[in-house]
């Protein structure tokens, strides 16, 4: 059953959970990864970052990334370290932030494994890193540029386009495209407008399949009333009256940017104190200069000035400085300190956090989205205290969330986007939000584009052939056409046991009769009816079986079987089995379900006897 044109979409990440973003693309003989991104939080998650990569990395021949989030870069020399040797792409302004990105998160791995080993309280002995700097400097010469809004050809009739997301940076949406399939993958979207760049394309480039963020999906951002920030400016004003300090946790990358901006016109119009502004993460400091070295990607009005021009600003660079910052014995007196990581996950902000959170007079002002399981999460679901180098800390400190700096579109911002899909997408895949926003977004996007919207589970496949004749046309990921032949003929060898994808354990049902070695019946696939709103993850492939011309039943069901489930590895086996019951007079019962067991895909196909 090879076709010229298999295309299959499988998501390895961001699906289930906010991280990780991977969509593992086979197009034919190719593989194609987009984005890398590592898995951050929740601890079930993170342990995936350690397994092996589902399909060998040395398959995939190219990486595409939206942008320069750990949460969509941070698992590329993991990747490389496992063999992965092909091209990494990116835009131009994106290249430098992934660099000081990956660079970053080598340094924090191997200083964790490190003070883990000297603390003693890993569970792993020794602690390791997952990368090392060695790794990433293997991982940047794979990487090359390209421009916004001009299709690059990968080869073999693949080509790939970017345009301007307005999140962060160089941050892009990516439409992919192998002959009549194509999915646009949205990366993360930005708001209407960003505080200092370019604005998002409002018109994004059409593809059948659409693979969007959610992160924001149940909510709308509120309208600022009155001056900009206010929160965060009397937070500032009352710590520094009462004798604190003021820790503000930032994302290195455009999260600092804008945090400094912001102090810059609170301190020109007076609506802060005059105290020290620390900036203590070498990583922010090395973005605010990616940031005012891109010029051209800067909106209009905006001046290099306006990013820092803070006059007690003092850089912490070096890691004597930073430590300093945190000795007892030097009080730099109140001041702000801005600091990364933004969610309080690892950086040099635990040192900070570890040492405020004590005292009552501080303040920690959070300003991003808090994914389940961080350190900031934790502040703002009130917890008590929180661990930190093997310690509890407890927290006494006053926690501030200012919601007006995020750089995720809200509901509308995300609707807005998908409704100028032109001509309308066939599906669209809803990925990284909890399941709460994905839910919401999914109904708000069927209620008011009418569109086919699933929440896909991790590790489920779909075909992306639009119309007619994508049936049961799946391959398995890792798996070349010709190794599929091979495995086909394997099928028997294959392990009865598989995992599904809601973690419970299937068994392959005895196979079918044989149906004398004839070749599978080709099954055809129907328009594709609007499917009904995900409320929860569901495992719902695009692909809608169709009436197929059967032989009239016979009378009873043989063996007295009127439903039998037809599952087993993807293959021209498969095929078969499906064939051979069509023969006996079965049909079939809904659509096929796809499961990616981590090895291969699972297909299951209910068959039904008529009347
Ligand atoms: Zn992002």
């Amino acid at each position: 059953m090879a076709t010229a044109h298999r295309a299959t979409l499988t998501f390895l990440g961001a699906a289930g959970t906010v991280t990780g973003s991977k969509f593992l693309l086979n197009l034919g003989e190719r593989r194609v990864l987009v984005d890398a991104g590592m898995f951050q939080g929740e601890k079930k998650w993170r342990l995936k970052n350690w397994e092996d990569f589902p399909v060998k990395p040395s398959a995939i021949g190219d990486v595409l990334l939206t942008h320069a989030h750990m949460d969509h870069v941070g698992y590329l020399p993991a990747l490389v370290r496992q063999g992965f040797r092909g091209t990494v792409w990116m835009t131009d302004a994106t290249r430098p932030l992934v660099e000081i990105v990956l660079r970053d998160a080598a340094h924090i791995q191997e200083n964790e494994a490190e003070e883990a080993n000297e603390g003693g309280y890993s569970k792993h002995k020794p602690a390791l890193p997952l990368y090392t700097t060695e790794d990433v400097e293997r991982t940047l010469p794979l990487m090359r540029t390209v421009p916004y809004d001009e299709p690059v050809d990968l080869g073999d009739g693949i080509t790939a386009e970017w345009a301007r997301a307005g999140h962060i940076l160089g941050s892009a949406s990516i439409v992919v495209r192998y002959g009549t399939a194509g999915v646009l993958f949205s990366g993360d979207l930005g708001r209407h407008d960003h505080p200092v760049l370019k604005p998002r394309d409002n018109t994004p480039p059409p593809a059948p399949f659409v693979v969007m963020e959610s992160t924001y999906g149940d909510r709308e951002h509120p309208d600022a009333d009155g001056p900009e920030h206010e929160p965060m400016a009397a937070a500032i004003r009352r710590t520094i009256a009462r004798g604190g300090s003021v820790l503000i946790p930032a994302f290195a990358i455009d999260r600092t940017e804008l945090v400094l901006k912001m102090l810059t016109s609170m301190r020109r119009e007076g609506r802060i104190p005059e105290v020290p502004v620390v900036v203590n993460s070498p990583m922010a400091l090395k973005a605010l200069d990616a940031y005012r070295s891109q010029t051209d990607e800067l909106r209009p009005g905006i001046r290099l000035e306006d990013f820092a021009d803070i006059p007690l600003l003092r850089e912490a660079r070096t890691k004597e400085e930073s430590m300093e910052l945190t000795d007892p014995a030097k009080p730099i007196g109140p001041s702000i300190i801005v600091s990364s990581s933004g969610m309080g996950t690892g950086g040099r902000v635990v040192h900070h956090l570890a040492a405020m959170l004590p005292d009552k007079r501080n303040a920690v002002i959070l300003t991003g989205y808090q994914a389940v399981g961080t350190r900031g999460r934790q502040l703002l679901d009130g917890e008590k205290q929180l661990k930190m180098f093997g310690r509890y800390v407890p927290v006494r400190a006053e926690i501030v969330q200012d919601r007006e700096f995020s750089v995720h579109g809200d509901a509308s911002d995300l609707i807005d986007w998908v409704a100028a899909v032109t001509p309308r997408p066939q599906t669209v895949f809803l990925v990284h939000g909890e399941d709460a926003s994905a839910a919401a977004l999914a109904e708000r996007i069927q209620g008011e584009l009418g569109l086919t919207v699933v929440v896909p589970r991790h590790a489920e496949v779909v075909s992306l052939e639009p119309g007619a004749g994508y049936g049961f046309e799946v391959v398995e990921p890792g798996q070349s056409e010709s190794e599929l032949v091979e495995a086909a003929a394997r099928a028997d060898e294959v392990d009865s046991t598989w995992l599904r994808g809601d973690g419970t354990k299937g068994r392959l049902p005895a196979p079918a009769p044989d149906a004398g070695g004839a070749p599978a019946a080709p099954v055809a696939a129907a328009p594709v009816v609007a499917a009904p709103v995900a409320a929860a993850p569901v495992v719902a492939a695009p692909v809608a079986a169709a009436p197929v011309a059967v032989p009239a039943a016979r009378g009873a069901a043989p063996g007295g079987e009127r439903y039998r489930c037809i599952v087993g590895p993807d293959g021209t086996d498969f095929y078969r089995r499906v064939s051979a019951a069509l023969d006996e007079g079965y049909q079939l019962h809904g659509a096929p379900t796809m499961t990616f067991d981590g090895t291969q895909v699972i297909v299951a196909q209910a068959v039904i006897w008529p009347g």
